[in-house]
Order: structure tokens, then C-alpha cells, then sequence
């Protein structure tokens, strides 16, 4: 993917958080209240990553998820920045980088903790019955 392209096509914050692994402000992203049905998708490359039936309020400020819509389109790495040993969350396809995951939600479950402006959301379209 061309970079300059990408550049113009992502808002500074986007560009940001997805191609230097920064984290927006909590509670400042778009989707961290988002309940409605879709699908978010990577905001640089499109694919599908996360649904919103995996998308819990962790009231941690960011968009959480239990987990990805399938595991092989995200990549785990390892994140020692800012003093913090953490799990990093990429998109497989492009390198993005999403967020991070935790395991310290009270089931034992993992927290896929993403920053909103990496996402795009896109709702479900309501399907009509043949009834
Ligand atoms: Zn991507």
C-alpha cells in the first residue's frame, strides 16, 4: 500500500495510533459506546476483524472486544514501550496496529482493547422477512 496515499486517506489521529502504535485518548474515540449490530473492519485495509457481538463495555475508555471475529486476520506481538510489558494487537494483512489485549477482565477473559479511530464500523443491514 502506498503510503503517501494512505497518509491523505487517514485522519491524523488514525494515521497515528494504526502506523506509529500510539493510543487515543480514552473515552475520545467514536465507537467506545457503539451498540449497534456490524461488523468493524480494519480502517487501512478493510478486512473484517472484529464483531459487534464479541463487543463488550469494559468501561476502560476504549472498544473492547472478547475476542476477533476469526483469529488469523489479527497478528499478537510484543510490546515493551512505555515501561509496560503488553500484548500488541496488528492486522495480519496490513501491520496495523489495533491496540493491545489483556486478560484482566473478572471472567478471566481477554479484553481486545482497541483504539476506535484504527476501526470502521459498518452496520448490519436490517434483513427484511419474506413473510
Ligand atoms: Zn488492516
Amino acid at each position: 500500500m502506498d503510503k503517501k496515499e494512505l497518509r491523505k486517506r487517514l485522519t491524523a489521529e488514525a494515521w497515528k495510533v494504526t502506523q506509529e502504535g500510539e493510543t487515543e485518548a480514552p473515552f475520545s474515540g467514536q465507537y467506545v459506546d457503539n451498540k449497534e449490530k456490524g461488523v468493524y473492519k480494519c480502517v487501512v485495509c478493510e478486512q473484517n476483524l472484529f464483531s459487534s457481538e464479541a463487543k463488550f463495555d469494559s468501561k476502560t475508555g476504549w472498544p473492547s472486544f472478547t475476542e476477533p471475529e476469526n483469529l488469523e486476520r489479527v497478528r499478537l506481538g510484543k510490546d515493551d514501550s512505555g515501561g509496560m510489558k503488553r500484548t500488541e494487537v496488528l492486522c495480519r494483512k496490513c501491520g496495523a496496529h489495533l491496540g493491545h489485549v489483556f486478560s484482566d477482565t473478572p471472567a478471566g477473559r481477554q479484553r481486545y482493547c482497541i483504539n476506535s479511530c484504527s476501526l470502521e464500523f459498518q452496520k448490519k443491514r436490517s434483513v427484511k422477512s419474506n413473510l
